[in-house]
Protein backbone atom coordinates (compact mmCIF):
# COMPACT_ATOMS: atom_id res chain seq x y z
CA UNK A 1 0.00 0.00 0.00
CA UNK A 2 1.38 3.23 -1.07
CA UNK A 3 1.23 6.67 0.89
CA UNK A 4 -1.25 9.20 -1.01
CA UNK A 5 1.17 12.30 -1.13
CA UNK A 6 -0.34 15.73 -2.42
CA UNK A 7 2.21 18.11 -3.32
CA UNK A 8 1.36 21.88 -3.53
CA UNK A 9 3.12 23.96 -6.51
CA UNK A 10 2.51 27.66 -5.63
CA UNK A 11 4.29 28.70 -8.93
CA UNK A 12 5.23 32.36 -8.88
CA UNK A 13 2.27 33.43 -6.58
CA UNK A 14 2.94 34.30 -2.74
CA UNK A 15 3.04 37.41 -0.35
CA UNK A 16 4.60 37.31 2.70
CA UNK A 17 0.77 38.20 3.48
CA UNK A 18 -1.04 35.67 1.92
CA UNK A 19 1.99 32.93 2.75
CA UNK A 20 1.27 33.16 6.50
CA UNK A 21 -2.65 32.84 5.44
CA UNK A 22 -2.50 30.02 3.30
CA UNK A 23 0.34 28.11 6.03
CA UNK A 24 -1.68 29.17 8.99
CA UNK A 25 -4.65 27.77 7.18
CA UNK A 26 -3.25 24.83 5.85
CA UNK A 27 -1.94 23.17 9.73
CA UNK A 28 -5.47 24.20 11.22
CA UNK A 29 -6.61 21.20 8.75
CA UNK A 30 -3.36 19.34 9.25
CA UNK A 31 -5.03 17.01 11.78
CA UNK A 32 -7.27 15.43 9.66
CA UNK A 33 -5.32 14.47 7.05
CA UNK A 34 -3.90 11.42 6.49
CA UNK A 35 -1.70 11.88 3.18
CA UNK A 36 1.65 13.08 3.30
CA UNK A 37 1.41 17.09 2.28
CA UNK A 38 4.27 18.80 1.03
CA UNK A 39 3.74 22.66 0.13
CA UNK A 40 6.71 23.79 -3.02
CA UNK A 41 6.98 27.27 -3.05
CA UNK A 42 9.21 30.26 -3.96
CA UNK A 43 12.76 30.47 -2.72
CA UNK A 44 11.86 34.05 -1.15
CA UNK A 45 9.40 32.20 1.04
CA UNK A 46 11.07 29.08 2.08
CA UNK A 47 12.76 30.44 5.34
CA UNK A 48 9.13 32.04 6.39
CA UNK A 49 7.11 28.67 5.86
CA UNK A 50 10.01 26.58 7.56
CA UNK A 51 9.55 28.72 10.55
CA UNK A 52 5.80 28.76 10.38
CA UNK A 53 5.89 24.77 10.09
CA UNK A 54 8.47 23.77 11.90
CA UNK A 55 7.23 20.79 14.34
CA UNK A 56 4.35 19.98 12.44
CA UNK A 57 3.53 17.44 9.56
CA UNK A 58 3.76 20.00 6.50
CA UNK A 59 7.01 19.12 4.18
CA UNK A 60 8.58 21.75 2.47
CA UNK A 61 10.18 22.05 -1.05
CA UNK A 62 11.41 24.65 -4.26
CA UNK A 63 10.09 24.76 -7.14
CA UNK A 64 13.11 23.97 -9.44
CA UNK A 65 17.34 23.95 -8.63
CA UNK A 66 20.51 24.40 -10.46
CA UNK A 67 22.86 22.04 -11.31
CA UNK A 68 25.77 23.34 -10.16
CA UNK A 69 26.63 23.61 -6.47
CA UNK A 70 28.03 27.46 -5.92
CA UNK A 71 29.56 29.91 -7.98
CA UNK A 72 29.04 32.49 -10.71
CA UNK A 73 25.73 31.82 -11.49
CA UNK A 74 23.59 34.83 -10.88
CA UNK A 75 19.99 34.66 -9.99
CA UNK A 76 20.54 30.76 -9.76
CA UNK A 77 19.43 28.75 -6.07
CA UNK A 78 21.62 25.32 -5.25
CA UNK A 79 20.04 22.56 -4.01
CA UNK A 80 22.31 22.88 -0.30
CA UNK A 81 20.76 26.38 -0.41
CA UNK A 82 17.35 24.70 -0.78
CA UNK A 83 18.02 22.26 2.43
CA UNK A 84 19.22 24.98 3.98
CA UNK A 85 15.80 25.88 4.76
CA UNK A 86 14.10 22.87 5.90
CA UNK A 87 13.53 22.12 2.38
CA UNK A 88 13.21 18.16 1.61
CA UNK A 89 11.69 18.01 -1.76
CA UNK A 90 12.38 19.60 -5.29
CA UNK A 91 9.95 19.78 -8.52
CA UNK A 92 12.46 18.72 -11.30
CA UNK A 93 11.50 19.33 -14.70
CA UNK A 94 7.51 20.66 -14.71
CA UNK A 95 6.15 21.38 -17.99
CA UNK A 96 6.68 25.19 -17.61
CA UNK A 97 10.35 25.13 -16.77
CA UNK A 98 10.57 22.48 -20.11
CA UNK A 99 8.48 24.97 -22.18
CA UNK A 100 9.43 28.08 -21.07
CA UNK A 101 13.21 27.72 -20.12
CA UNK A 102 14.27 24.94 -22.93
CA UNK A 103 14.76 22.14 -20.40
CA UNK A 104 15.68 19.23 -22.17
CA UNK A 105 15.45 16.13 -21.35
CA UNK A 106 18.91 15.68 -20.27
CA UNK A 107 19.01 18.52 -17.75
CA UNK A 108 15.70 17.28 -15.82
CA UNK A 109 17.81 14.34 -15.78
CA UNK A 110 21.18 16.29 -14.80
CA UNK A 111 18.85 17.93 -12.09
CA UNK A 112 16.98 14.91 -10.66
CA UNK A 113 20.83 13.33 -10.46
CA UNK A 114 21.93 16.94 -8.69
CA UNK A 115 18.71 16.71 -6.07
CA UNK A 116 19.20 13.46 -5.46
CA UNK A 117 23.28 13.52 -4.76
CA UNK A 118 22.34 16.27 -2.25
CA UNK A 119 19.47 14.62 -0.70
CA UNK A 120 16.57 16.16 -1.68
CA UNK A 121 13.61 14.11 -2.81
CA UNK A 122 12.75 15.40 -6.33
CA UNK A 123 9.18 15.74 -7.77
CA UNK A 124 10.04 14.31 -11.11
CA UNK A 125 7.49 15.92 -13.87
CA UNK A 126 6.40 14.42 -16.96
CA UNK A 127 3.31 14.64 -19.56
CA UNK A 128 2.10 15.22 -23.06
CA UNK A 129 0.98 18.21 -24.38
CA UNK A 130 -2.26 18.41 -26.46
CA UNK A 131 -0.92 17.83 -29.75
CA UNK A 132 1.20 14.85 -28.55
CA UNK A 133 -2.17 13.22 -27.31
CA UNK A 134 -4.15 13.49 -30.43
CA UNK A 135 -1.26 12.75 -32.31
CA UNK A 136 -1.23 9.25 -30.46
CA UNK A 137 2.17 9.79 -28.99
CA UNK A 138 1.43 10.61 -25.19
CA UNK A 139 2.87 6.79 -24.50
CA UNK A 140 5.89 7.61 -26.19
CA UNK A 141 6.48 10.95 -25.03
CA UNK A 142 6.05 9.77 -21.28
CA UNK A 143 8.40 6.99 -22.18
CA UNK A 144 11.33 9.20 -23.85
CA UNK A 145 11.33 11.52 -20.61
CA UNK A 146 10.96 8.76 -18.15
CA UNK A 147 13.57 6.68 -19.95
CA UNK A 148 16.51 9.93 -19.94
CA UNK A 149 15.92 9.75 -16.37
CA UNK A 150 16.05 6.13 -15.78
CA UNK A 151 19.09 6.04 -18.16
CA UNK A 152 21.14 9.10 -15.90
CA UNK A 153 20.11 7.80 -12.36
CA UNK A 154 19.44 4.51 -12.45
CA UNK A 155 16.25 2.41 -11.60
CA UNK A 156 17.36 2.24 -8.38
CA UNK A 157 17.58 5.51 -7.35
CA UNK A 158 13.71 5.67 -8.18
CA UNK A 159 13.93 4.72 -4.27
CA UNK A 160 13.72 8.25 -3.67
CA UNK A 161 12.04 9.90 -6.50
CA UNK A 162 8.56 10.92 -6.54
CA UNK A 163 6.94 11.07 -10.46
CA UNK A 164 3.97 13.13 -11.41
CA UNK A 165 2.37 13.10 -14.75
CA UNK A 166 1.08 15.93 -15.99
CA UNK A 167 -0.69 16.65 -18.91
CA UNK A 168 0.23 19.53 -20.03
CA UNK A 169 -3.12 20.32 -21.45
CA UNK A 170 -4.41 19.86 -18.28
CA UNK A 171 -1.97 22.28 -16.55
CA UNK A 172 -3.70 25.58 -15.61
CA UNK A 173 -6.63 25.24 -18.23
CA UNK A 174 -9.56 23.98 -15.93
CA UNK A 175 -9.49 20.55 -18.22
CA UNK A 176 -9.04 17.49 -16.20
CA UNK A 177 -7.65 14.43 -17.43
CA UNK A 178 -11.05 12.10 -16.92
CA UNK A 179 -9.62 9.43 -14.07
CA UNK A 180 -9.70 6.56 -17.27
CA UNK A 181 -7.37 8.63 -19.30
CA UNK A 182 -4.87 9.39 -16.10
CA UNK A 183 -4.77 5.82 -14.90
CA UNK A 184 -3.90 4.42 -18.16
CA UNK A 185 -1.01 6.17 -18.29
CA UNK A 186 -0.03 5.93 -14.63
CA UNK A 187 -0.56 2.21 -15.33
CA UNK A 188 1.57 2.76 -18.48
CA UNK A 189 4.65 4.57 -16.50
CA UNK A 190 4.11 1.83 -13.99
CA UNK A 191 4.90 -0.74 -16.52
CA UNK A 192 8.02 1.03 -17.90
CA UNK A 193 9.60 1.25 -14.45
CA UNK A 194 8.68 -2.56 -14.26
CA UNK A 195 10.38 -3.79 -16.97
CA UNK A 196 13.28 -2.49 -14.79
CA UNK A 197 13.05 -3.70 -11.64
CA UNK A 198 9.14 -5.18 -10.25
CA UNK A 199 9.59 -4.22 -6.54
CA UNK A 200 10.58 -0.21 -7.43
CA UNK A 201 7.85 -0.18 -9.71
CA UNK A 202 5.46 -0.89 -7.27
CA UNK A 203 6.80 1.00 -4.42
CA UNK A 204 7.10 4.66 -6.27
CA UNK A 205 4.86 7.21 -5.84
CA UNK A 206 3.21 8.25 -9.18
CA UNK A 207 0.98 11.53 -8.66
CA UNK A 208 -1.42 13.42 -11.39
CA UNK A 209 -1.14 16.31 -11.58
CA UNK A 210 -3.67 19.22 -14.06
CA UNK A 211 -6.56 20.77 -12.83
CA UNK A 212 -6.57 18.65 -9.73
CA UNK A 213 -9.46 20.22 -7.36
CA UNK A 214 -11.62 19.33 -4.59
CA UNK A 215 -14.60 18.46 -7.14
CA UNK A 216 -12.45 15.79 -8.71
CA UNK A 217 -9.73 14.87 -6.87
CA UNK A 218 -11.57 11.90 -4.46
CA UNK A 219 -12.15 10.02 -8.11
CA UNK A 220 -8.74 10.58 -9.39
CA UNK A 221 -6.97 9.15 -6.42
CA UNK A 222 -9.16 6.00 -5.97
CA UNK A 223 -7.39 4.80 -9.56
CA UNK A 224 -5.11 2.15 -8.73
CA UNK A 225 -1.86 3.50 -9.95
CA UNK A 226 -2.86 6.86 -8.96
CA UNK A 227 -1.05 7.88 -5.74
CA UNK A 228 -1.74 11.46 -5.00
CA UNK A 229 -1.82 14.61 -6.57
CA UNK A 230 0.87 17.90 -7.45
CA UNK A 231 -1.47 20.97 -7.39
CA UNK A 232 -1.02 24.05 -8.74
CA UNK A 233 -4.41 26.68 -8.56
CA UNK A 234 -5.98 24.65 -5.74
CA UNK A 235 -3.31 24.72 -3.54
CA UNK A 236 -3.42 28.52 -3.06
CA UNK A 237 -6.68 27.91 -1.57
CA UNK A 238 -6.26 26.56 1.77
CA UNK A 239 -9.64 25.41 1.88
CA UNK A 240 -9.39 23.45 -1.40
CA UNK A 241 -5.98 22.23 -0.55
CA UNK A 242 -7.08 20.49 2.37
CA UNK A 243 -9.85 19.41 0.87
CA UNK A 244 -7.39 17.33 -1.42
CA UNK A 245 -5.26 16.07 1.02
CA UNK A 246 -7.90 14.73 2.80
CA UNK A 247 -9.16 12.68 -0.30
CA UNK A 248 -6.52 9.92 0.18
C1 LIG B 1 0.98 22.30 -11.84
O1 LIG B 1 1.38 23.43 -12.06
O2 LIG B 1 1.78 21.40 -11.58
C2 LIG B 1 -0.46 22.05 -11.89
C3 LIG B 1 -0.90 20.83 -11.84
O3 LIG B 1 -1.27 23.15 -11.99
P1 LIG B 1 -2.89 23.19 -11.92
O4 LIG B 1 -3.30 22.32 -10.77
O5 LIG B 1 -3.24 24.61 -11.73
O6 LIG B 1 -3.37 22.62 -13.21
Amino acid sequence: MRQIIVAGNWKMNASKETVNALIMGILEGMPDVKSEVIVCVPYPYLSQVEALATHSQLHLGAQDLNINTSGAFTGEVSADMIKDFGAEYVVVGHSERRSLYGESDEIVAEKVQVALDSGLTPLFCIGESLGERESNNTQSVVARQMNAVIDRVGIEAFKGIIIAYEPVWAIGTGVTATPQQAQETHAFIRGLLAENDADIAQSTPILYGGSMNPANAEELIACADIDGGLIGGASLKSDDFLHICKAG
